[in-house]
């Protein structure tokens, strides 16, 4: 990893930062939320094997079209098309329902380009893990379970890309089979 490359990922870092500065998880301890595309980020190069700059930057800016004003124009802008269709292909649009989204996510996994689909395996990843250890305070047993059923779902579609990442998720899976006992 060059310099030209570093830069790009601590600007990403950076501009996620100041976009997601004033949100929060809906977690006990109201983590910020910039922790989590940096856990995903982490989870892309520590587990996933992932050196791909281009990958891990939209990581980390993964959820800024989607949950903050960010236009796709400032992320092309920044970082260039590629990034920005990474961003892309791991947004949901925000303006259909969520039942919609939740179904378009299980429905359109397996035709994301290797890139997303490794992005979105570490986003799950996060997110059940999460889920599992510091779930969001609001939700029931139930939702946590469902959360789990429906990102078991979504990942049938990732899989083939990314063996250490598929396998962390499994292990996961099966530690939420244990707590909520199906
Ligand atoms: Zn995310």
């Amino acid at each position: 990893m060059d310099s030209d490359d570093l830069t790009i990922l601590f600007k990403a870092l950076y501009f996620a930062a100041k976009k997601h500065k004033d949100q929060r998880r809906k977690d006990e301890g109201a983590t910020p939320y910039i922790n989590h595309p940096i856990a995903v980020a982490k989870t892309l190069v520590e587990t996933g094997k992932v050196t791909n700059v281009h990958t891990i930057a939209a990581a980390l800016l993964h959820d800024t079209i989607e949950d903050t004003h960010t236009k796709p124009d400032e992320i092309e802008e920044e970082f260039g098309k590629k990034i920005l269709a990474l961003v892309l292909e791991t947004t949901d649009k925000k303006w259909q329902p969520k039942p919609v989204r939740k179904f378009l996510q299980i429905k359109n996994a397996s035709n994301k380009s290797n890139a997303a689909k490794q992005i979105k395996l570490a986003d799950k990843i996060c997110n059940v893990q999460d889920v599992l250890t510091n779930p969001p305070v609001k939700w029931s047993n139930r939702q946590q379970r469902d959360y789990l059923i429906w990102a078991e779902m979504v990942i049938k579609g990732l899989r083939g890309v990314n063996p250490d990442l598929e396998r962390m998720f499994d292990e996961l899976i099966i530690t939420g089979k244990q707590k909520f006992g199906r």
